[in-house]
């Protein structure tokens, strides 16, 4: 990107803008290299100033919520990086709708919602993250997915002007909505609709919830969650690595957790390029067993 463009988004953005900020920041992984500019909007008027003007110059952005679901490359990223900060993470409830900003931690509106009495959230109890990150990822556990409880999401468009999705335009299914498709709309904000219920028994679930996934997820290392979506409802790709023999398989400091397969862990100082190369000797692995190609939950980001 030349200094003149640099300069140029720097004299329009409000907010808070870093040049050649390094994405390992920002990530779960601790990896990945740098943005060109990483920009943090001041309002959704600023973010809709930048973007416009990003769009008029051809210039590329992306999105990052809090990093836990992605492997952004050694390179790092061309373009804009956008991270919503506090002032869109305004949670607003209105009986049983709930109104949450794109940068709202998920967990936090899952313990927000669950203590005032009011059910469909706690499938995400201790998911890392942000809403908008989760809207993107449909996150969720075997006890379901925060897409089913989304009633619209709110975005702003390349040319600056905003729309509402409804949750069929989302087209929720298992770790994917529209929004992993080329659509380039920044979500600021989703309405949750919700069922009054028990505040005990759904904190008491929640917590049941996340003590159980502390037992059974990696307790030491980085990592950015499961790698690899589960090929369908009843097969796990975890079992599927395990049963292949990739349990404990590394490269560099870049290794398949003993406790959950499915999860690559950062020990060290594990590269984009190292966890990517484990990544794909599991897929191979996996593929030369089973037949199965695997398919990438985490979103791998940047120039590789
Ligand atoms: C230890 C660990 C455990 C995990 N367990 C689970 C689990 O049980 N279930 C599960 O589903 N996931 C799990 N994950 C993955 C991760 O927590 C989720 O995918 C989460 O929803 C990602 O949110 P994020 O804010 O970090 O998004 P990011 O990782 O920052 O981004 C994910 C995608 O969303 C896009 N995005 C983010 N915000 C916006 C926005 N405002 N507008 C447009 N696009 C946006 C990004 O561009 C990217 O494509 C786990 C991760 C870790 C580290």
């Amino acid at each position: 990107m030349t200094d003149k463009i640099s300069r140029e988004i720097t004299s329009t953005a409000r907010g808070i803008v870093r040049l050649n900020e390094p994405l390992a920041k920002h990530t779960t992984f601790g990896i990945g290299g740098p943005a060109d500019i990483f920009f943090e909007p001041a309002d959704p008027e600023d973010l809709a100033t930048v973007i416009s003007r990003a769009t008029e110059l051809g210039i590329n952005w992306w999105v990052l919520g809090d990093g836990a679901n992605v492997l952004v490359s050694d390179k790092g990223v061309r373009g804009i990086v956008i991270k919503l900060g506090r002032n869109f993470a305004k949670i607003k409830i209105d009986g049983n709708v709930v109104t949450a900003g794109a940068s709202a931690k998920l967990d936090k509106l899952v313990t927000q919602t669950a203590r005032i009495g009011l059910s469909g959230l706690e499938c995400a109890a201790g998911i890392p993250g942000t809403v908008g990150g989760g809207i993107v990822m449909n996150a969720g556990t075997y006890h379901g997915c925060i897409g089913s409880r989304v009633e619209s999401v709110k975005v702003i468009r390349s040319d600056g002007s905003t729309a509402e999705l409804s949750q069929n335009e989302i087209g929720f299914r298992y770790r994917w909505s529209i929004f992993q498709s080329s659509i380039s709309d920044i979500i600021m904000q989703a309405v949750f609709r919700l069922t009054p219920a028990d505040p005990d028994e759904l904190m008491k679930k929640v917590e049941e919830i996340r003590a159980r996934r502390s037992r059974n997820l990696p307790s030491c290392g980085r990592s950015a969650g499961c790698v690899f979506k589960n090929p369908d409802e009843t097969t796990s790709a975890g079992k599927m690595i395990e049963i292949a023999g990739m349990k404990g398989a590394r490269i560099g400091d870049a290794v398949v957790a003993e406790e959950h397969a499915n999860f690559i862990l950062n020990i060290g100082n594990a590269s984009a390029y190292d966890v990517k190369t484990l990544a794909e000797k599991v897929r191979r692995a996996v593929k030369d067993k089973f037949g199965v190609e695997l398919e990438y939950e985490i979103r791998l980001v940047g120039e590789w």
